[in-house]
């Protein structure tokens, strides 16, 4: 067994879209970033590259390459979930925690763990997404920022 933990942060700007997991959150803010900024789904690509010894995500994207400009985090996280099997793991549990001030991400958890739970094949009881807010502290309180944490559990192969 292996445990991976992975975390992340944006900056949020106005006139960007906001995906957590994959899932579109209506929002007149969203992060700033190369690819879809999908914090959650960076976090927990750095919990499986980080338990299976991989490095991290800077590593296996550079932002200065272009190619990755615009990509789908659920792309990204494909990849990485394959390079997780190449190296003899495969995924048996997720959690995570999204801080993010607003707008609140309760009504769409659900459509994020059915995303998480179709990219990582894992039953909906093994995934967790907690929202949390900063309780109006620091910017990410300040709705500057939003932010994850993402812990995974693995097993041989
Ligand atoms: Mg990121």
């Amino acid at each position: 067994m292996r445990v991976g933990f992975g975390y992340d942060i944006h900056r949020l700007a106005p006139g960007r879209r906001l995906f957590l997991a994959g899932v579109e959150i209506p929002s007149s803010i969203g992060p700033e970033a190369h690819s879809d900024g999908d914090v959650l789904l960076h976090a927990l690509i750095d919990a499986l590259l980080g338990a299976s010894g991989l490095g991290d995500i800077g590593q296996m994207y550079p932002p200065e390459a272009e190619r990755y400009r615009g990509v789908s985090s659920r792309l990204l996280l494909s990849q990485a979930l394959a390079k997780v099997k190449a190296a003899g793991f495969r995924p048996l549990s997720m959690d995570s925690t999204v801080v993010l001030q607003s707008p609140r991400i309760l009504p769409y958890v659900d459509r994020m763990k059915e995303n998480l739970s179709a990219d990582l094949g894992l039953p909906m009881a093994a995934i967790c997404v907690k929202g949390k807010t900063k309780e109006g502290v620091d910017a990410t309180g300040e709705g500057r920022a939003v932010e994850a944490y993402a812990v995974v559990l693995l097993e041989h192969l």
